[in-house]
This record gives C-alpha cells, sequence and structure tokens, in this order.
C-alpha cells in the first residue's frame, strides 16, 4: 500500500515579482485562481474560475494553424476566408494549443503547482526582501477560496522567515479565517461597498460574512491595512466613504486604508476569455475623484491614507 501523502497542490494564475503596492517592500505577489465574488469592474477576470481558462486575442491571430494542429478536440479550425475560428465549446482546456502559438493570441491562465514549486520560486527574490523590509504576499482571484494551500504556502514561507501578506476580499467562513491568522503578519482585506443590497448587486454576495471577519481579525489583533477600490459611478459617493470611515474607528487593528482608483484593464480580458464585461467603463478613474476622496477620509479617521500606485 503506498502511504505517501501527496503533495499540496493549487492553482497558481501567475507570480509576479518586485511588486511594491501589495504591502510593505519589495514582494513577490502569487495570484491564486478561484473567487467567490464577482464584482463586475473586476479587472482580473481570467481569475474567477478555479480552473485553468483559455483567452484568444483573436486582434493578434495569424491563422498559422499551429493551433489546429495540435488540438485533439477540433477547437481550431482554419477558415475557407483565410480566418481562424476557436471553439470553446469543444475546448477542455488542456493547454496544448498554448504551447505552439508563436505570437501570443493564445495565453493560459492558471495552472496547478505544489508549495514546495511556488516557494521555490519566491525564494529566488529572497535578497530583495531583506533589503526592503518586503516579503510574500498571497493574492487572487480569492485565496481564502485554497485555504489549504493558502495556509501551506503562508506557512512554508513563515518558515523560511519571509513577511507574509493576504490579501483578500474577506469573504469566507470565520473557520479559514481563524485558521489563516497565525501564517499571517498583515491582512490586505477589501471593504467594496458599504450598503449590503449594493454590495450584493454589484459583487453578487452579502459584505456580512466580510464584516464579521473584520470584527475576528479584531479580536485576534490581526495587522489589517483595508483596501477601498474606487468605481466609477458604484462607490465614489460620501455615503461609502463615511461607510469606510465607520468601519476603521471601529477597528483599531486596523492602521492603514489603500484606496485603489478603477482602471479598466478586464474590459479587454473578458472579451479575450469569450465573456462580455459586465462593466464598460473604459476610462481610468479621474485622479481628483481619489485625490477627493483621500482628504475626505482623512478628516474622519486617525489613520494614513494613501492612493495607490501613488508612492
Ligand atoms: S486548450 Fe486543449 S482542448 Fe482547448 S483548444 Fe487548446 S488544445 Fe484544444
Ligand atoms: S497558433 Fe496562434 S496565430 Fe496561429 S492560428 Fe492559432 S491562435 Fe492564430
Amino acid at each position: 500500500m503506498n502511504t505517501q501523502v501527496p503533495p499540496i497542490t493549487g492553482h497558481v494564475l501567475n507570480i509576479q515579482h518586485f511588486c511594491v503596492d501589495d504591502g510593505p517592500g519589495i514582494r513577490t505577489t502569487v495570484f491564486l485562481k478561484g473567487c467567490p465574488l464577482r464584482c463586475v469592474w473586476c479587472h482580473n477576470p481570467e481569475s474567477h474560475e478555479a480552473a485553468a481558462e483559455i483567452l484568444y486575442r483573436a486582434e493578434r491571430c495569424r491563422a498559422c494553424g499551429r493551433c489546429a494542429a495540435l488540438c485533439e478536440r477540433g477547437a481550431h479550425t482554419l477558415t475557407a476566408d483565410g480566418g481562424h475560428s476557436y471553439d470553446r465549446t469543444k475546448c477542455i482546456r488542456c493547454g496544448s494549443c498554448v504551447k505552439g502559438c508563436r505570437v501570443e493570441a493564445l495565453e493560459q491562465a492558471g495552472e496547478r503547482q505544489t508549495v514546495e514549486e511556488v516557494l521555490a520560486e519566491i525564494l529566488t527574490d529572497r535578497v530583495f526582501y531583506a533589503t526592503s523590509g518586503g516579503g510574500v504576499t498571497v493574492s487572487g482571484g480569492e485565496p481564502t477560496a485554497q485555504a489549504a494551500f493558502t495556509e501551506a504556502l503562508l506557512t512554508a514561507c513563515r518558515h523560511e522567515g519571509l513577511h507574509t501578506c493576504l490579501e483578500s476580499c474577506g469573504w469566507c467562513s470565520a473557520e479559514i479565517m481563524r485558521r489563516l491568522i497565525p501564517c499571517t503578519d498583515l491582512f490586505l482585506l477589501d471593504f467594496k461597498i458599504s450598503d449590503d443590497i449594493r454590495h450584493r448587486h454589484y459583487t453578487g454576495v452579502s459584505n456580512r460574512p466580510i464584516l464579521e471577519n473584520l470584527a475576528l481579525l479584531k479580536e485576534h489583533h490581526a495587522r489589517v491595512i483595508l483596501r477601498c477600490p474606487l468605481i466609477p459611478d458604484v462607490n465614489t459617493d460620501t455615503a461609502h466613504y463615511d461607510g469606510i470611515a465607520s468601519v476603521v474607528n471601529k477597528h483599531e487593528n486596523i492602521e492603514q486604508i489603500d484606496l485603489e482608483p478603477y482602471h479598466p484593464m478586464g474590459i479587454g480580458k473578458s472579451a479575450a476569455l469569450g465573456k462580455e464585461a459586465a462593466y464598460t467603463h473604459t476610462e481610468f478613474l479621474d485622479p481628483a475623484v481619489a485625490e477627493r476622496a483621500k482628504e475626505y477620509l482623512e478628516r474622519r479617521v486617525s489613520v494614513p491614507v494613501r492612493i495607490s500606485g501613488k508612492q
């Protein structure tokens, strides 16, 4: 009988190096697949599903036919008019065709990796953590949706003496949050919309579990930075800013607010995934709106308020 315990694996979207907006210092950020929320403005729609997904950017395609030769399912075909067609209904997302595309018209989002594989890549950046006060951030998608992998990865990083951040929407069970507290030095927790009805409308879920988890983190004296996206026509109103201030003033463990101005990168990715974007605002957030939100909040809270992307 084989008694070997299989290694813990997770669906990893990608690993980004030299990140400066995902916690203190220079960080390596591990993005995981899968998210229980469907924020209409999401800029990473390729992270929604837990399994791998295929992005196809027709504007890059040269109709060379290499993908058609590699796909055993017949999902790619060359058309009579010299074009190329990709039928997602036949695709099982094996990724074979992606390797054949030389112009990056095809891209695979997500692959299974072990904790050891991810840790080995993280450790290549170790020298930068030491000099900058940085470390590792596990993000998503939603990392609590792969709780066992996230816990194992953060714990492994801790054993290596690395500073750990968990960037989360906060929408998970209290049991999962409790498991992640001991292996996380700093939580980067999202607070998107104060009003619960609007939160359900724009994200698909209630904000109550998020508020309950914030209370739990306070109870455990966990360090928290509150991350607040600023989305045009969704949450750039003073009622929401008052809601942010109220949450921050009730939780003395929240030590900073990060305002995250909207950018429209998700729209093109939705199209490449064969999905229709639910929110089609094509402009970046007006920087003046973010500045006004910052000033408004600074008059109501005693913690620093920062605009992401501005040093
Ligand atoms: S991912 Fe696999 S099944 Fe899907 S189109 Fe490519 S080769 Fe075919
Ligand atoms: S391999 Fe790439 S460039 Fe060639 S037909 Fe397929 S998608 Fe188009």
